[in-house]
């Protein structure tokens, strides 16, 4: 009772324990890789919750975890999956299916595309990214599996809380969880902070580049910009000094014509009344027009009011063509006075660079460039963006990108850098996020295939491995067993010194307790055979009389007992005779008790010898007191086989020292031969009374009684 209390404290500590871990994992130990993207830990705690838990402890555990899980990541659905995750390898583990496994084929099989839907469909991602962020989820998982069974490798092996493992395990199980541990966690790890840090350094890289795209980008436009105002502000210095109208066309003529940015120019007078008009194609036009005023023109107003060289917003050319252009105005001035403007309409697509544009855009590199007004002068053509269009930078997010500005254009994120020149004009350099993580990605793949070969070489190692250190022990055993012969033992046991060693020395040992259970057996299977031996004389010593060596009455009783069933079975006549030494007292008292002795052993001898058919028994009933079972085969005559027996002994003598002494018998006989029922001792009764009359006869004479 005290044992099962104690066990129940442990497993609430280890309970608590694993739900402060869970929830301190999930606040604090956090790592952020890519952008927002962060590996969680907290799973760690419910995975090894179900190997050393019981379930409703371990739910306690998965709350916990689901919990604090929730609380940072305030997402319900990764919170489904983890949930999901810890449902999955219980089942799996309480089906006696390796931990690991059941935690892979769950991030396979159902985390990675259950986190790929989720990133995709509803939290929005491309396919790429959601991939990308899928991967790093799954891997987080594998790691978090990893490092729950390498945490449960610190349960000792006698302890409660290694559950569901009662067998030990198959070798190659323990080799392949070795391998996995050892070779995929530091893979996966090396992997993440890889392509962690990598990501990074290419988001810097490409940030850096957008900033100086775009600072590159802009000095080029400023540049040209800042070559075409000179032109004009220098046209409209010089032609203030030209005297005729036909001296202002030859100079307009000639700077139009030596700058390939200017599609046209003109030149007013201070009311905005176009006087002249270049290069000649635009000349030939203006000479049919009449009266062409610029006077509402915003660059004429700018120009005249602030007396200052003034560069428009991108316009669409009106009178001169139809054009894109942009309108750079100077002020003509003579002794401080506005006498009019001259004004080059440059064209835009001069204005753009577009060699510098197109090595930008080869490199991957979006280009949006607005005027002061924010209108769009340039776009590249995949952003679909109307040149004139107004332009405003929409911030986003990506939750890859750890520093660099995002900004959303239709509905995608681009990574951006912008600079603005000291005419206003905006330099957008854009380029998406994906660029940082292509890479990445196809290295991810790689990375994910090496995996696989690396799992399936794992595999194929920890069998062969285990087979090779296991099959030496396997064989060991078949040998004690002797299953398996030494020619076999021997080849496979060289997989290393030791293992030779153990082989030789228990091939030695064998050899020693084969040898040892030999003699051993030899010297069992000797004293059996010597105690069998002495049994059997013990046997036959105990039937035996001593003094006359005929069976005792004993052994007499029994022997009879089966020779009269069979005889009696068979219906053979027999007889029963009982023999008593007449007045025996008298031979000991004359002679003594030795002579006596003698007498009995003579007599005996006398009856052993005539008795030698199949079932003749003979033995000593008491002192000089003689039984025989008479065996009648082949018509013998019982009595005339007692009577020569009396004979014999009345005309004998016993030869004692000098004595020679005479003696008689009586005999009582039953001879069986109609009335094969009666039981044995009712015959020895019989015969016992036969013997009783010839004494009270007389002695010396047999009776004879037949049934
Ligand atoms: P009977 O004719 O009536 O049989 O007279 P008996 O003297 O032979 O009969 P009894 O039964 O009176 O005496 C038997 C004697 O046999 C008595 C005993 O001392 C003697 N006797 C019995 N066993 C042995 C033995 O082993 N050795 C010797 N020497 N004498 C024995
Ligand atoms: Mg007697
Ligand atoms: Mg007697």
């Amino acid at each position: 009772m005290k044992k099962t209390n104690n066990a129940a404290v442990r497993d609430w500590l280890v309970c608590a324990l694993l739900c402060l871990s869970a929830i301190g994992l999930n606040a604090f130990g956090n790592i952020a890789i890519y952008g927002t993207i962060e590996l969680y830990f907290g799973s760690i705690a419910a995975l090894l919750s179900i190997l050393v838990l019981p379930l409703r402890l371990s739910l306690l555990v998965l709350l916990a975890s689901l919990g604090s899980f929730y609380s940072q990541l305030a997402n319900f659905y990764f919170v489904g999956v983890q949930a999901l995750e810890y449902f999955f390898v219980l089942t799996l583990v309480r089906l006696k299916i390796n931990f690991l496994v059941a935690v892979f084929s769950f991030w396979l099989s159902i985390g990675l595309p259950s986190t790929l839907s989720i990133l995709h469909f509803l939290s929005d991602q491309n396919l790429r990214s959601s991939l990308f962020t899928g991967v790093t989820i799954s891997l987080n998982g594998f790691v978090c599996g990893i490092f729950a069974l390498f945490a449960y490798w610190f349960v000792p092996t006698v302890s409660q809380f290694k559950r569901f493992n009662p067998k030990a395990p198959r070798f190659s199980n323990v080799v392949f969880e070795l391998c996995i541990v050892s070779v995929i966690l530091p893979t996966i790890l090396v992997t993440l902070v890889f392509t962690w840090q990598s990501a990074d350094e290419t988001e810097k890289r490409i940030s850096k580049e957008l900033v100086s795209a775009s600072l590159q980008f802009d000095e080029i436009i400023t540049d040209r910009i800042e070559h075409n105002l000179h032109t004009v502000i220098s046209a409209a210095e010089t032609i203030q000094t030209l005297p005729s109208l036909k001296n202002k066309g030859a100079l307009l003529n000639a700077v139009a014509n030596s700058n390939d940015d200017i599609e046209s120019m003109l030149v007013s007078d201070a009311l905005g009344n176009v006087t002249v008009v270049a290069p000649e194609a635009y000349a030939d036009i203006f000479s049919n027009l009449e009266n062409l005023t610029i006077a509402q023109r915003n660059y004429f107003q700018q120009a005249k009011t602030t007396q200052e060289a003034f560069i428009s917003k991108v316009l669409e050319g009106r009178g001169l063509g139809s054009l894109d252009i942009v309108a750079i105005a100077a002020p003509i001035m003579r002794d401080g006075e506005f006498i009019g403007i001259v004004q080059a309409a440059t064209k835009l697509e001069r204005v753009v660079n577009f060699d510098a544009l197109d090595r930008l855009e080869n490199n991957g590199i979006d280009v949006i460039v607005t005027d002061n007004a924010n209108a769009i002068v340039y776009s590249s053509l995949n952003l679909e963006l109307d040149r004139k269009s107004l332009f405003e930078v929409q911030r986003s997010f990506n939750p890859f990108l750890r520093d660099t500005p995002v900004l959303d254009i239709s509905g995608t994120p681009f990574m951006y850098a912008s600079s603005q020149n000291r005419y206003g004009w905006n330099i957008y350099t854009l380029a998406p996020p994906s660029k940082v993580f292509t890479s990445i990605v196809n290295y991810f793949l790689y990375i994910g295939l090496t995996l696989l070969v690396l799992l399936i070489l794992i595999g194929l190692m920890a069998n062969r491995l285990a087979t090779k250190i296991t099959r030496p022990l396997v064989n060991l055993e078949g040998f004690l067993e002797r299953k398996i012969s030494v020619d076999k033992l021997l080849p496979e046991s060289t997989i290393s010194r030791e293992m030779e060693a153990v082989t030789h020395s228990l091939i030695t040992a064998r050899e020693v307790s084969e040898n040892f259970q030999k003699n051993l057996k030899q010297q069992v299977d000797d004293k059996t055979k010597a105690l069998e031996e002495l049994n059997l004389k013990l046997l036959e010593s105990s039937q035996r009389d001593a003094l006359t060596n005929l069976y005792n009455r004993g052994a007499f009783d029994q022997l009879a007992l089966v020779a009269h069933e069979s005889l009696a079975s068979q219906q053979r006549p027999f007889a029963l005779l009982l023999a008593d030494i007449d007045f025996f007292k008298k031979v000991n008292d004359t002679f003594g008790h030795q002579a006596g002795d003698q007498c009995i052993i003579e007599v005996a001898e006398a009856l052993q010898e005539m008795c030698h058919q199949e079932h003749d028994i003979v033995a000593r009933y008491g002192g000089e007191e003689f039984i025989i079972l008479i065996d009648c085969a082949d018509s013998k005559d019982p009595v005339a086989f007692v009577e020569s027996i009396r004979q014999r002994i009345e005309v004998g003598h016993v030869q004692y020292n000098e004595h020679r002494i005479k003696f008689t018998m009586s005999c009582g006989l039953v001879s069986v031969q109609d009335d094969f029922s009666l039981p044995l001792d009712r015959l020895i009764t019989i015969a016992d009374e036969q013997l009783y009359t010839s004494k009270r006869s007389g002695r010396n004479q047999t009776t004879i009684r037949v049934v």
